[in-house]
């Protein structure tokens, strides 16, 4: 079993997505971990380094694995529904 970080090939592996998050605007995008032109070898926290919002510009960026198996669409729509 490997103890290292988990890296674009393992989630794309796992068919699980990877959850981007600008911290300078709250923007939030789940992408497929080997869409972004990156070697699959890269760890999920360096990726963030690599990227820029795409809405404000922003370097502030938060990579980690997806967190729900469902898209986030999905969630979204239920906590709408719930919180009223
Ligand atoms: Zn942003």
């Amino acid at each position: 079993m490997s103890t290292g970080p988990v890296t674009l090939k393992d989630l794309a592996d796992e068919g699980r997505l990877l959850w981007c998050y600008c911290g300078a605007c709250c923007h939030e995008v789940e992408v497929p971990p080997l869409s972004l032109g990156l070697p699959g070898n890269v760890p999920v926290p360096n990726v963030a380094r690599r990227l820029r919002c795409s809405k404000c510009g922003s370097r502030k960026i938060s990579t980690r694995p997806q967190l729900h198996l469902e898209p986030l669409e999905v969630l979204r729509a239920r906590y709408r529904r719930n919180g009223g």
